[in-house]
């Protein structure tokens, strides 16, 4: 029986644990999940309004896309969601969208975070929010994991989901532990940076574009806009709209070192350009992406790296395969692997 620690209640970490529930519950003594942030979803991020807590947008991942190369292995797992309302198929107008042939996109009612939260259910994890790990250490053949408030704990397994260069950060005795290769391997995965925008707005605020989402090719700091509860089929008259907007790569990586309260007014500047009758928000968000989507994978995209097989460290997340649900459930299932190959 072993104490496992997650690290991260993003998709990968969500899944992971679900996974680890579903087919090694008796080999669990304890799952825990520990995330920095106040709540789960990491970049699959669904944020509330300040005034009204019921208008979302979701301010990382837009939509889920099926790829026909993985509609037959990850078969069960969008079945699972579309059966539980998770999921339902994408049908409002995206303009200027891109799609592979035989691929499917949908959407989330409850915003893209519901994706994370029904797995953190179905995984019975005891999850701690505000817990940000900064050092590993290797004692009488446990993992010591300590984090940002002094605060530490024993565990037999840690399976780290954050991005890369975050787990390169970490201190403690994981730094001896990774190789020169594998430190090599790991300084080469590499992210694009994006800022995203949410606008939320009161009910009855009418927003008038004849598209749901759109994607911009003409504008030197707007990548895409989407009316989020109009992508999501969820209008109603009792909650207000709400609009999310991301920044090109370019953009988000020329103002990446600039606080987000000085980027705001330069992004709203140009939402003004695309939409000029852009009714003001009751209030707005700004999130800085600075880990936002893979550009270069772990070498091999094989979906974990294991550090240390006695006692298990292992690393999975969107950084050893690609950034997208399939790519982490992809991840998810490496890490599942790994485990049941050493437990
Ligand atoms: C702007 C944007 C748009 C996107 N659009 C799409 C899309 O339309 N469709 C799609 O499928 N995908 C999209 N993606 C990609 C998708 O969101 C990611 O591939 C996926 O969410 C990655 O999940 P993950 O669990 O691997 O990592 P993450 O979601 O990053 O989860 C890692 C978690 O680890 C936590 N963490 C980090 N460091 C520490 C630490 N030291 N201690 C404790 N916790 C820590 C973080 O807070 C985070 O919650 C988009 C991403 C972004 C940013």
């Amino acid at each position: 029986m072993a104490r496992v620690l997650i690290v991260g209640a993003g998709l990968t970490g969500s899944l992971c644990a679900a996974l680890l529930r579903r087919e090694l519950p008796q080999r669990l003594s304890r799952l825990v999940l520990w995330d920095k942030a106040r709540g789960a979803g990491g970049r699959m991020a669904t944020s509330r309004g300040a005034q009204d807590p019921k208008c979302t947008a979701d301010l990382g991942a837009q939509y889920v896309t099926r790829g026909p190369e993985h509609a037959e292995a990850h078969q069960r797992f969008y079945e699972d969601l579309l059966s539980h309302g998770v999921l339902k198929p994408l049908t409002a107008p995206v303009d200027g969208m891109m799609m592979k042939e035989g691929a499917e996109n949908f959407v989330t009612p409850q915003g893209i975070s519901s994706i994370v939260k029904h797995y953190l259910k179905e995984s019975g994890a005891d999850i701690f929010y505000d817990h940000r790990v900064t050092q590993i250490y290797l004692k009488n053949g446990k993992w010591e994991v300590c984090t940002n408030t002094g605060s530490s704990d024993k565990f037999d397994i840690v399976i780290l989901t954050m991005p890369v260069p975050q787990i390169l950060q970490l201190q403690g005795d994981i730094v001896n532990l990774i190789n020169k290769s594998q430190r090599q391997q790991l300084e080469s995965v590499s992210y694009s940076s994006r800022y995203a925008l949410g606008l939320f707005y009161e009910a009855g605020t009418q927003i008038d574009v004849p598209w749901a989402a759109q994607y911009i090719s003409n504008n030197p700091c707007i990548r895409f806009i989407s009316i989020d509860n109009k992508k999501r089929n969820i209008e109603s008259p009792e909650i207000g709209p709400s609009v999310v907007v991301h920044t090109s790569v370019s953009f988000g990586t020329e103002y990446l070192e600039w606080d987000k309260e000085k980027v705001q007014p330069l992004i709203l500047d140009q939402i003004k350009e695309i939409i000029p009758d852009l009714p003001k928000p009751a209030s707005i968000k700004c999130q800085k992406w600075r880990y936002s989507q893979v550009t270069k994978a772990f070498p091999g995209s094989a979906g974990q790296i294991t550090l240390h097989a006695k006692p298990f460290l292992v690393c999975g997340g969107d950084g050893f395969t690609h950034s997208n649900f399939d790519g982490c459930i992809d991840s998810a299932l490496s890490v599942l692997e790994a485990l049941k190959s050493g437990f």
